[in-house]
């Protein structure tokens, strides 16, 4: 079975921020060699049922931080087992303090051709905030490496809405990161999750959280300033010059399906989503004992399929294609109407889009398109 997707999870990090959810890890280097070698079975599991892949992304976690001839370890495992398409596009993300020109070449010889570059802020009283291991400047150099060594196509990740820093901070950071040039850019907001430094402090009174109409202003403000850089606004968070979208991002929105191996990866594969432990040792001695490291799965039922692809769909430029019957229902409501006039919506050919402005509200548009389809499906029934 062809599958669009392959996600490696590499778990180790030089220390974890304190608003990390992701299944990461720290003072655990002993382990690189064993957690590739665990890779490489779960991927061999799979040889001769799934493949070729198209993208293959390694995310985590750090992936520099493991040496690259172990990216190209499981790279070799990957186009034995699965077999990679000729023009795969193969990321892999970074962490500018554990990165330099030699590895950088390493990781291109490897056949490696997007760079990912985990840079999150490009001022350095923001980064030591964020608990980074890196300066605005390691970025920078990390940039330039980067291209020195041949990668053509390069994204950054920033993080927006941080709280306690302001408007013109953050403005700072995109005008130091369009001076770079990068292909492709990544903006999150940043979102408290429990269990982390940032929740506890949010308990303790120290921490608070951007309001909504800061981050809608911020949101608002670097999609302008994105698109007058040349940028395509190409999904809610991602912005890339022509030709760069991240191929492997866009098999998620999409609903390719994915293979995802390694601590807490996640999997869409013939209409199941299953995802594997998050415990780096027990994913370790479950794949030593020729066990499946999965925790958990859940069948995609065709109600759910369609949540999802509406839902993933209003948040890309290209915005989702509507049955007849679906574009008829949605022509004769009221709300749609109200969307249009107000410029945050459009219908073409069927196909449902969302304007800049409505990308601000993407999550609420969508429940209201889910509730009006139904509505409408009960009172047509
Ligand atoms: S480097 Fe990334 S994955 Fe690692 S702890 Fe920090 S935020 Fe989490």
């Amino acid at each position: 079975m062809t599958i669009s997707g392959l996600y490696i999870h590499i778990p180790f990090c030089p220390q974890l921020c304190p608003y990390c959810a992701f299944a990461s890890v720290a003072g655990r280097d002993d382990l690189h060699g064993a957690y590739t070698e665990a890779i490489c079975r779960e991927i061999d599991g799979w040889g001769g049922r799934l493949g070729p892949v198209g993208t293959v992304f390694f995310g985590g976690g750090t992936p520099s931080q493991i040496d690259p001839a172990l990216i190209g370890r499981m790279l070799d495992t990957a186009g034995r087992r699965l077999g990679l398409a000729p023009d795969a596009e193969i990321t892999v993300e970074v962490n500018p303090g554990t990165v330099d020109r030699e590895k950088f070449a390493d990781l291109e010889n490897l056949g490696c051709n997007r760079i990912s570059i985990g840079a999150q802020s490009l001022r350095d009283p923001d980064l030591q905030r964020l608990g980074r291991i890196h300066s605005a400047a390691d970025v920078e150099s990390a940039f330039a490496a980067a291209r020195q060594a041949g990668f053509a196509n390069i994204s950054l990740d920033l993080i927006a809405d941080m709280p306690g820093v302001p408007a013109e901070n953050w403005r700072f950071s995109i005008e130091r990161a369009l001076n770079l040039a990068p292909e492709h850019l990544s903006v999150y907001s940043l979102t408290v999750e429990e269990g982390t430094i940032f929740a506890a402090r949010r308990r303790q009174g120290r921490l608070r959280e951007v309001s909504e109409d800061e981050q809608a202003r911020t949101l608002e403000w670097t999609a302008s300033r994105m698109c007058r850089a040349g940028y395509e606004h190409y999904e809610v968070s991602n912005y890339a010059r022509p030709g760069y979208r991240s191929q492997h991002n866009w098999g998620y929105w999409t609903g390719s399906s994915y293979l995802g191996v390694g601590v807490g990866a996640h999997s869409y594969v013939a209409g199941e989503r299953f995802w594997n432990t998050r415990d780096l040792d027990g994913y370790l001695a479950a794949v030593a004992a020729g066990h499946s490291p999965r925790e958990g799965s859940e069948r995609i039922t065709a109600a759910l399929a369609r949540s999802e692809r509406l839902w993933l769909g209003l948040r890309t430029a290209d915005g989702v294609q509507l049955a007849g019957d679906e574009a008829a229902r949605l022509r004769n409501s009221g709300r749609f109407a109200e969307w249009s006039a107000a410029g945050y919506a459009g219908l073409a050919d069927n196909r449902l889009y969302l304007t800049g402005a409505g990308f601000l509200l993407a999550d609420a548009l969508g429940l209201e398109l889910e509730r009006i389809l139904e509505d409408s499906a009960y009172a047509a029934a």
